[in-house]
């Protein structure tokens, strides 16, 4: 039997990150509103600590260590927005942190893990295995590995965006939720089932990674490899069994959205609504416009989950 998360860990997750991570506002568009013919709510996580909601997730995860376990610290492997959100959490808590960044991760990238107060670890993702050299890493040191989504506590931290934005603007028609390995997902729908009971809740990856999509048509979790993809936080090989287990059961069905319609919606927001929201953090939007809903007259909570776009890549994109 595996352990599942429950609104009740995210109603706690919740005390714990007040006064860490931000309440970030819900914003509105007449122009959205105008399009879909719907009433849209945008949880604007870009604006988020750190630039997305992973901090949440990671805070309230390294809030919960032993003693014992902040004196060693926490470990993470990852060269996005999961290793920016364990670096700064472990400073904020006093704690070491320990990051394992590929060789050629953007040097931008590792200057901002470093400059949260993160050890960088530098490994080479051709000759070497990450995950044993993480678990050999954690094993000297004693420090805990903390997952980017496959964890109860980070699930729970997660969907706290949700549940804020619930809050905030009341019960929804539908949720639409940016997808990689699940952890936003899975708590947006621990949240938004005790919340919004009735709400149809939507998860949305890369149409060229649409291995959730292929696991809920399956019953089983179903291994793709790396995707070519914009949106290089949902660049996920294939769904945890923790976060596999509450997508199933809570969620209504999951979406694609290609990179044309991610730069579409990128470029709106950017025009539209004045704001920067990464590739990833897209997916969600992209999905409202094209994916074929039935939004009229409808509620919508859609969740932008990411600011966290290179301005020269940002750019390119944006005049192409
Ligand atoms: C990590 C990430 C996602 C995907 O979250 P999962 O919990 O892995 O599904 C989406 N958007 C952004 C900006 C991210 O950093």
């Amino acid at each position: 039997m595996l352990n599942l998360p429950t609104y009740d860990d995210v109603v706690a997750a919740s005390r714990r990150i007040q006064g860490h991570a931000h309440r970030t506002p819900v914003l509105r568009s007449a122009t959205a509103n105008q399009m879909l013919g719907a009433e849209v709510f945008f949880k604007c996580e870009n604006f988020q600590r750190m630039g997305a909601f992973k901090f949440r997730g990671a805070y309230n995860a390294l809030a919960q260590f032993t003693a014992a376990q902040r004196k060693a610290g926490a470990l993470a492997f990852s060269s996005g927005n999961h290793a920016q959100a364990v670096a700064l959490s472990a400073r904020l808590l006093g704690m070491p942190s320990v990051i394992l960044m590929p060789t050629d991760a953007p040097a931008a990238k590792l200057d901002a893990t470093r400059g949260y107060g993160a050890e960088v670890i530098l490994f080479d993702r051709y000759t070497q295995d990450r995950e044993a050299l993480a678990a050999q890493i954690a094993a000297a040191r004693g420090m805990t590995l903390i997952p980017p989504f496959n964890h109860a506590d980070v699930m729970a931290g997660q969907g706290t965006a949700a549940m804020e934005l619930l809050q905030d603007v009341g019960e929804l028609d539908l949720m639409l939720v940016p997808l990689g390995g699940g952890g936003l997902l899975s708590g947006t729908a621990l949240a938004t089932r005790a919340l919004s009971p009735h709400c149809q809740i939507y998860g949305v990856e890369p149409q060229a990674g649409n291995d959730a999509q292929q696991s809920l048509r399956k019953g089983e979790i179903v291994h793709i490899d790396t995707p070519v993809t914009l949106a290089d936080g949902a660049q996920t090989q294939h769904l945890g069994p923790l976060t596999f287990a509450v997508i199933q059961r809570d969620v209504t069905d999951i979406l694609t959205a290609t990179d044309d319609q991610l730069v579409q919606a990128m470029r709106f927001f950017a025009e539209r609504m004045k704001m920067v929201v990464e590739p990833t953090g897209c997916l969600g939007f992209a999905a409202a416009c094209h994916a074929g809903l039935d939004l009229k007259a409808k509620r919508v909570g859609v969740i932008l989950s990411g600011g966290n776009v290179d301005l020269a890549r940002y750019a390119g994109l944006l005049s192409a």
